[in-house]
């Protein structure tokens, strides 16, 4: 059991995006008396990399009393409607697919019948890419400006699109801290250099470089980044490695200028010869990195690589280095660490920020439900599910690899990689039907929502042939005929419609 009803002082080790919105999580958490302490390192600095969000970022900071046209302004923030995929499949120029925050076709696409939307396998099994039917993409099409996207989304439902934001990660972080403080949060500029723990383990303090006294605490919050101080370091709680079916471990971030008048409403993904590059295009500039295997390439092909594609002027950042995984315990005792201190696989997906949120939601909503006092059982189910929910991450991006390139080693050997059981069993199901709720409900159990849905799940499968036309005919073929015709007569008033811009000018999804 872990009491933390008359604790005295809840201290956050990191001030990048994971410290801020710890500490604005313990702030709202906890009584005023209760001292919410943010202690960083300025010398160390944050990662500097991590520019994207997923839907849960705007509950997250509605959670947390931020207006989004503050947000917007003081992050240097874009909206970001999704992610393209470029040149994972042949490799050309007009090689796209796009998995989008968003419902493709017309309302009635909602409609489900034995465990499957059958408007969906439809237009699978008649080889249309989901995305061009869902209306607002005419907006993506033409790199609409911000303004123009601001107004199409103001049509709700019927753009069929819904948006998170690209942001400057040090406009975050400075962000947030004047949030925080201006909150009552306590920030301290000073290196941690140890974590003192009792005989039981609980810890009691922390010892800063330079300091004789040391800090004396109730509650950690290890947000240290990649230097895990806590639950990787002092603790030693064991890392779970994925390794053996993620490829990439190493990124060499980069600015640029926008390549186009309009920044991307999307973030870019684009196949490399050794992993792909990321451009995420915020307002001033856009945040690239290219994310390699080091199995495959060394610093110096890298940068001649994104020379060749970006142009000589670019000035790469230091390379990050990373295992793919997390701790098998991300909360053990008072201790419990958030972000690049519990886990990261690698930036597809943007799934780091978007996972860290849901875990400082589960742990407010726990703490708050049993008022401070949290049985031990529902800190080991708390770990589990957040286990479950990285094992969701790693299949899904495993998933993406699953795709026809086959032109340099690197490619050639992730599509030769083994598969994760759980993922494997997926695979199989899709060659005989879509993804359906039931197929990912295990990633999210124990009260958490998930990251991602049996729609994000198509949206990547179907353009990478992972599910088969053949497969979404197949399950068609269980429905009763009424029900097929009805598919048949979508298809057909889809088709009328036409994809794109088109489909968004005459679409009336309050059909
Ligand atoms: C290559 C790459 C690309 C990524 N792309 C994305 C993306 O597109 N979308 C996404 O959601 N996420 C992405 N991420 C992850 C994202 O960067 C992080 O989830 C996010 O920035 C949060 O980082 P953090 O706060 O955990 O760590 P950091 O930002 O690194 O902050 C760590 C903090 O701990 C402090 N610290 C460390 N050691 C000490 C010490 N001894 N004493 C005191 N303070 C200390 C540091 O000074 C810093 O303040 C990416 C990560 C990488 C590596």
């Amino acid at each position: 059991m872990l009491n933390l009803r008359n604790i005295s002082r809840a201290v956050v080790i990191g001030g990048g995006t994971a410290g801020w919105f710890s500490a604005l999580t313990l702030r709202r958490l906890f009584a005023p008396q209760v001292e919410v302490r943010v202690i960083e390192s300025p010398a160390i600095g944050i990662v500097g990399v991590g520019e994207g969000g997923l839907l849960n970022l705007i509950d997250a900071l509605r959670r947390n009393g931020i207006g989004l046209n503050e947000f917007v302004r003081e992050t240097g923030a874009a909206f970001k409607l999704g992610f393209c995929y470029e040149g994972w499949r042949t490799g050309e120029d007009d090689d796209r697919y796009y998995h989008l925050f968003g419902r493709p076709g017309l309302q009635e696409i909602d409609w489900m019948e034995a465990g499957f939307h059958p408007l969906l396998s439809g237009m699978v099994h008649e080889g249309m890419e989901l995305h061009r039917y869902i209306p607002g993409f005419a907006s993506i099409a033409i790199n609409a400006s911000q303004q123009q996207a601001a107004a199409m989304l103001q049509l709700g439902a019927s753009s069929g699109l819904s948006a998170s934001f690209h942001f400057d990660s040090h406009k975050l972080a400075d962000y947030l801290r004047r949030v925080a403080v201006s909150r009552g949060v306590v920030h301290q500029q000073a290196r941690v250099e140890e974590l003192v723990c009792d005989a039981q383990g609980m810890a009691r303090a922390v010892r800063l470089e330079g300091a004789e006294e040391t800090v004396g605490l109730d509650l950690l919050v290890d947000a240290s980044g990649l230097a895990r101080l806590g639950i990787g370091g002092k603790l030693g709680v064991r890392w779970r490695s994925f390794s053996g079916y993620l490829l990439l471990d190493r990124a060499v971030p980069f600015h640029m200028p926008h390549p186009q008048p309009n920044p991307s409403l999307v973030t870019r993904a684009i196949a490399m010869p050794a992993g792909w590059m990321w451009q995420i295009p915020l307002v001033e500039r856009v945040g690239a990195g290219y994310v390699f295997s080091s199995a495959h390439a060394d610093e110096a092909q890298v940068v001649e690589e994104i020379h060749r594609r970006i142009g000589p002027g670019i000035e790469p950042m230091r390379t990050l280095r990373f295992e793919p995984g997390h701790f098998e315990q991300v909360w053990v005792g008072n201790v419990m660490a958030v972000g690049l201190a519990s886990g990261f696989v690698e930036p597809l997906e943007a799934t780091s920020i978007g996972q860290m949120l849901e875990q400082l939601r589960n742990f407010e909503r726990i703490v708050a439900a049993g008022d401070g006092v949290v049985a031990g059982h529902l800190i080991d189910d708390f770990n589990e599910a957040n286990a479950r929910c990285w094992s969701g991450i790693r299949d899904f991006l495993r998933m993406h690899y699953d795709c026809p390139r086959r032109d340099t080693a690197f490619w050639r050997d992730v599509a030769e990689l083994p598969l994760p059981p759980s993922y494997a069993e997926l695979w199989a199901c899709f060659q005989q039907r879509t993804p359906r709720m039931v197929d990912v409900q295990n990633y999210a159990i124990n009260g958490w929502q998930g990251i991602f849905h049996a729609l994000n799940w198509l949206f990547v499968a179907a353009p990478l042939g992972v599910v088969p036309r053949e497969a979404a005919a197949a399950e068609l073929q269980g429905l009763p005929s009424a029900s097929r015709a009805r598919v048949a007569a979508y298809i057909t008033r889809m088709r009328e419609l036409g994809a794109a811009g088109d489909f968004s000018s005459k679409g009336d999804r309050s059909a």
